[in-house]
């Protein structure tokens, strides 16, 4: 019997994995016999483990204790009053060298964990959009969208990206959407930037655009909060999102100073912790991010408590202003990939890549507007006290032409 118990301890098992991994402890009774049994029959048992367990179960609660983390921030605006940029800024490497894709993602296997009939197509109704005709947004002559306060004489007053009044007299009117997405950070803001120089706000609307496409052509009506290079204040996105309503709203990120290696994709979308059709869309933007980019074999970054999960300031609010101001709205800020990790840099400045990422994300929305598909991958956080970066205010903020 000791042999078998020793075979076992050999073959993987030790009592503290299973009871982590197995609640109530009776499971642990059982694969701790399933482990003894198989040493002395001289098989090696077989444990399949979901990577992210339920909500109910992953509850993290550890200490990084990695000095180099910053804390485990994320890149992204807290209070948009700040008016401070806390990116962290990453040396740039030599830019002459190649970017031509990496082997490992022209190699991968299509994700077997979604159902093809969903792969950017519709999964049911889609909602119905407003039919009053009451101008809720406006597209100006340049392309720039702002939300629309009132209609008034000469055209409308309407919110600009910095957050200032003004009326335009011209624009393409916006009734209704079923998507709004928000391309983080932009013009003074580049949010991270990557080893190679990479700007975050750049590659978000890349793949923002890229998301328009596909949605677009399944389609589902999308707007955009930012369609150029310019700063766009957190409440100039939450207002064009507030007028709108529209069924999902998605902020578009992208990642620095993770814990350090995690050995799966580091991916992570919050979701505003009072609202669980929130919860439902985060958890669907993450479960297609995981069963995707798992087939990519590259050193992936993360925090320990990578999943789908909220963050609460000190108010016992939404930490994150995009989610805070948007209540109501169901919102996910995605931080997909690390900018700040060399090889998931790397892939972001892939087309290919960015087309990855661009359908994981539609087809998470997809599902979201056209299921009950409860998403997965839901963790507690561990409590965060450091700043996330800031920008996102106002102050030194320039309008972009209207056209
Ligand atoms: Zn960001």
């Amino acid at each position: 019997m000791a042999v078998c118990v020793l075979g076992a301890v050999v073959n993987g098992w030790s009592p503290g994995i299973v009871t982590r991994v197995f609640r109530p402890p009776i499971l642990s009774i059982l694969f701790a016999v399933l482990f003894i049994a198989a040493a002395c029959t001289g098989e090696r048992p077989t444990l399949i483990v979901s990577p992210v367990a339920d909500d109910a179960a992953a509850a993290d609660g550890g200490t990084e204790g990695d000095a180099t983390s910053a804390g485990g921030t994320t890149d992204d605006e807290p209070f948009e009053e700040t008016g401070t940029n806390g990116e962290r800024e990453v040396e740039p490497a030599d830019s002459d060298e190649s970017a031509s894709p990496p082997a490992t993602l022209a190699g991968r296997t299509p994700q077997s964990t979604v159902p093809p009939s969903l792969a950017l197509t519709l999964g049911g109704e889609l909602p119905a959009l407003p039919t009053d005709g009451v101008a809720r947004a406006l597209r100006t002559p340049s392309g720039v969208v702002v939300d629309v306060i009132d209609e008034v004489d000469g055209g409308y007053l309407v919110l600009t990206p910095c957050a200032n009044e003004v009326v335009v007299s011209n624009g393409e009117i916006i009734t209704g959407a079923h998507v709004v997405l928000d391309a983080g950070h932009g013009g003074s803001e580049p949010g991270a930037v990557g080893p190679r120089g990479s700007k975050e706000s750049q590659i978000n609307l890349a793949i923002a655009e890229r998301v328009e496409a596909l949605l677009t052509d399944a389609g589902v009506t999308v707007v955009q909060t930012r369609t150029a290079d310019y700063r766009i204040s957190i409440l100039a996105r939450t207002a064009i999102a507030n007028s709108i309503e529209p069924n999902a709203f998605v902020s578009i990120h992208h990642n620095a100073a993770p814990d350090g290696p995690i050995g799966k994709p580091g991916a992570e979308t919050y979701y505003q912790h009072r609202d669980p059709e929130s919860r439902r869309l985060a958890g669907l933007v993450y479960e297609e991010a995981l069963a995707e980019f798992s087939n990519i074999d590259i050193e992936w970054a993360g925090d320990t408590d990578a999943g789908a999960k909220f963050r609460q300031g000190e108010s016992g609010d939404d930490y994150y202003g995009v989610l805070r101001r948007s209540a109501g709205v169901p919102a996910t800020l995605t931080e997909l990939l690390y900018l700040s990790n060399p090889p998931e840099e790397e892939l972001l400045l892939t087309p290919a890549f960015q087309q990855l990422e661009a359908e994981v994300l539609s087809r998470a929305i997809l599902r979201f507007l056209t299921t009950q598909d409860p998403g997965s991958g839901y963790v507690d956080a561990y409590p965060r006290t450091a700043p996330a970066g800031g920008g996102g205010g106002t102050s030194n903020c320039e309008d972009p032409s209207f056209g």
